[in-house]
């Protein structure tokens, strides 16, 4: 078994250890006898068609700006894998560009892939520190935000969980990220996968379950070290 991770823009889009989250995919899938591929794609490449999870990370409104272009040429690619099911995990920066905008502070609009049902417009300040949330499916996630946007979601899209601390979508309505199908966009960097392993064996079993069309039970981990780790996290503070 040989899964590919497309990893969009690893050059812009990599804020807060970004880049850790498709380590974290990497090594459980090798701890598993689960080989790995890394698609890195830069602006100008071409999608490939055995793609079986997609990862996009954070970043500044200006490397934002700079993927607009060649992310509005993939989006249609993008769109055909999601709706057909495959596992998708974008953070931040490429989750408010999964959406439909992101309108920053200068007043720039920057256009998205319209994947996810959301619109993002830059607030008055920055929205920064240690997050918590009840996740929708995946108990409690943690991690770290830094954002200006924020985002509402619209009707086809659901929350990814619930704000215990921190900011989530809009320091107001207390969502946190979206889901639609297999695709999870959120505001935690971190990164999340490592500090929430539960969550990454989710984008692991679906893109198995995609690629054979098969259930799969994943081989257990020692999760001790994570485990705590993830409770020390709960404590701390914002
Ligand atoms: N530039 C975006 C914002 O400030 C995204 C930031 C990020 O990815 N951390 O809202």
């Amino acid at each position: 078994m040989k899964l590919n991770i497309l990893h969009l823009y690893p050059e812009e889009m990599n804020l807060y250890g970004d880049h850790g989250n498709v380590l974290a995919i990497k090594r459980r899938c090798e701890w598993r006898d689960i080989e790995v591929n890394i698609i890195e794609h830069e602006p100008g490449d071409k999608i490939p068609n055995n793609v079986d999870i997609i990862f996009g990370g954070g970043g500044q409104d200006s490397g934002q700006g700079k993927i607009e272009e060649d992310l509005q040429k993939i989006a249609p690619k993008l769109q055909e894998l999601i709706e057909d099911g495959v596992p998708c995990l974008v953070i931040c920066g490429l989750y408010q560009l999964f959406g439909k905008y992101f309108k920053t502070s200068d007043g720039q609009k920057i256009k998205g892939a319209g994947i996810l049902d959301i619109t993002t417009n830059a607030g008055p300040t920055r929205l920064i520190g240690n997050i918590s949330i009840n996740s929708y499916g995946f108990g409690k996630i943690v991690g770290y935000e830094n954002h200006s946007g924020l985002t509402s979601l619209g009707p086809k899209v659901k929350a990814f969980g619930e704000v215990v601390m921190g900011a989530g979508n809009n320091g107001e309505d207390q969502t946190e990220g979206c889901r639609y199908k297999n695709c999870i966009g959120t505001y935690l960097h971190g990164p999340i996968l490592p500090k929430n392993p539960k969550f990454t064996d989710f984008f692991i079993a679906e893109a198995i379950k995609h690629k054979t069309g098969e259930e799969v039970s994943l081989k257990p981990l020692d999760d001790e070290i994570e485990r705590q780790a993830h409770a020390v996290a709960m404590t701390r503070p914002r």
